[in-house]
C-alpha cells in the first residue's frame, strides 16, 4: 500500500508562494454553506474537539456544497491509507484504527425522500470532510461574539523546534504554561488590575522535512492590546529560549480572525528550489501520524473570558431518521465522486490533473523514518 520514498532530496523549502497559495486554494475551505449532513457514527477516541453536530440540510440539489465535499474525500481517502501504513510502522502510533474510519467516513451517502444527503462521519481531526465542518461549526459558535471586539490581536507563541519524540511532551508543557498564564491574568482581573482576558486559542504544529523536527505554536485572539502584550511577555518569562521574533502580536480583523480556525497542521509540504520556484508537493503520512498521536486527546482550540454560541441539537435530526431511503450512492476513488445506482456521477466532481498526482503519487511513508537515518541535506535554506 505505501508509496515509499527513502533518501529524498530536496533544495529549498519555504512556506509562502503563489503556487502554494493555489495549493492552498485547492484544498481550501468550504463556506458556512455547507453545514450540512447529520453525523452519525462517533469516533471520538482520537480527538478531544467539540462534537460535530449539523443541521441536516445538505440537498441532493446543491451540487455545489457535494463537490466541495467531494473534493476532500478525494485526498481525504488516500491520506487516511497512507496514514495507516504509516501508523504500521511507527511503534508508537495508536491511530491505526481510528484511521480506517476515516476511510470508510463518507463511503456511501443516504439520499432521502426530501432529498437530504446524509453519511457517516469519522469526526477525526486529521479527515479534511469532517473537519471542514467542524472549522464552520466552530465559525458559527466563536464568530458572532468576537466579530463584535473593535480592538482584537493575533498572538503567535512559538517554542523551539522538537524532534517527533519530544513532540507530545512539549505540547503539554505549551498548554500547561498557557493555561498558568491565563490563571496570574484571571487573578489580576479579579482583583481589578486588568481588563477581563478575552480570546481565543489554537494550536498548530507544522512539520519542517529539511531539518526534520516539528514546529507546535500558538495562534491567539486576544481582546485588548495590553492583554495581548502582557500574555507575549509572560511567554517568553518562561521559555527565554523562544525566539523573541517569532512571538509575534499584530492587530486583527475579522477575515484573520477566521484564519485560526484552519486545520491545526498544514497537510501539504511544498518543496522549492533555490529560486523560490516550487518543485513538488509532497505530504509526509509519517510525520502527520508523528503529529497526530501527539495531539490525541488534547484540545487545539478553546476559548476563554466568553461564552460560545450554543451548540446545535443533534436531537434535531430525531424526525429525519425515520424518513426513507430511496437511494445510496458510493464513493469510487478513481472517479473522485460518489456514483449512482445508474451509473452517473452524484456530485459532478473532475479532479484536477494535479490533485489525481497529488493523491496517487505524493503521498508518502519513509520507511527509515523511525529509527532509520533519514538522509537530510543541510544545506538547504528555510525562510
Ligand atoms: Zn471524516
Amino acid at each position: 500500500m505505501a508509496k515509499i520514498a527513502e533518501n529524498i532530496t530536496y533544495c529549498n523549502f519555504s512556506s509562502k508562494s503563489r503556487k502554494e497559495d493555489k495549493a492552498k486554494k485547492e484544498l481550501s475551505l468550504d463556506t458556512l454553506a455547507q453545514l450540512g449532513t447529520k453525523s452519525r457514527v462517533g469516533v471520538m477516541e482520537s480527538s478531544k474537539e467539540a462534537p460535530i453536530s449539523l443541521i441536516p440540510c445538505t440537498h441532493e440539489s446543491d451540487k455545489k456544497t457535494l463537490r466541495k465535499r467531494a473534493k476532500r474525500k478525494h485526498l481525504s481517502t488516500p491520506l487516511s491509507l497512507r496514514l495507516v501504513d504509516a501508523s504500521k510502522l511507527n511503534p508508537d502510533s495508536v491511530l491505526k484504527k481510528s484511521y480506517f474510519n476515516t476511510y470508510h467516513c463518507c463511503r456511501t451517502l443516504a439520499i432521502r425522500e426530501d432529498g437530504s444527503v446524509r453519511g457517516n462521519y469519522c469526526k477525526n481531526r486529521w479527515c479534511l470532510v469532517c473537519n471542514n465542518i467542524r472549522i464552520a461549526q466552530s465559525i458559527n459558535n466563536y464568530m458572532p461574539t468576537v466579530s463584535q471586539w473593535n480592538d482584537k490581536y493575533f498572538v503567535t507563541l512559538t517554542v523551539p523546534n522538537c524532534r517527533g519524540k519530544k513532540l507530545e511532551g512539549t505540547i503539554k508543557l505549551m498548554q500547561g504554561t498557557f493555561t498558568k498564564i491565563h490563571a496570574k491574568l484571571k487573578k489580576q482581573y479579579q482583583r481589578n488590575q486588568r481588563e477581563r482576558v478575552c480570546g481565543l486559542r489554537k494550536i498548530e504544529c507544522t512539520y519542517n522535512v529539511v531539518r526534520n523536527d516539528y514546529h507546535p505554536h500558538f495562534h491567539l485572539i486576544i481582546k485588548g492590546k495590553k492583554n495581548a502584550e502582557d500574555i507575549k511577555n509572560e511567554w517568553l518569562d518562561r521559555f527565554p529560549k523562544a525566539s523573541y521574533k517569532a512571538q509575534d502580536v499584530k492587530t486583527a480583523n475579522n477575515e484573520s480572525t477566521k484564519e485560526l480556525f484552519k486545520y491545526f497542521t498544514k497537510v501539504v509540504t511544498t518543496i522549492k528550489d533555490k529560486k523560490g520556484e516550487v518543485k513538488d508537493r509532497i505530504i509526509y503520512a509519517d510525520a502527520m501520524d508523528v503529529i497526530f498521536n501527539s495531539m490525541k486527546n488534547k484540545r487545539t482550540f478553546q476559548n476563554f473570558g466568553f461564552k460560545s454560541n450554543k451548540v446545535i441539537s443533534d436531537d434535531l435530526d430525531t424526525e429525519m431518521d425515520i424518513e426513507r431511503i430511496i437511494e445510496e450512492v458510493e464513493w469510487v476513488q478513481e472517479l473522485g465522486d460518489w456514483v449512482r445506482q445508474d451509473g452517473e456521477l452524484f456530485s459532478g466532481h473532475r479532479p484536477s490533473p494535479s490533485m489525481v498526482e497529488l493523491v496517487t503519487k505524493k503521498i508518502v511513508v519513509r520507511t527509515s523514518f523511525h529509527g532509520g537515518q533519514l538522509k537530510i541535506f543541510d544545506s538547504i535554506s528555510i525562510k
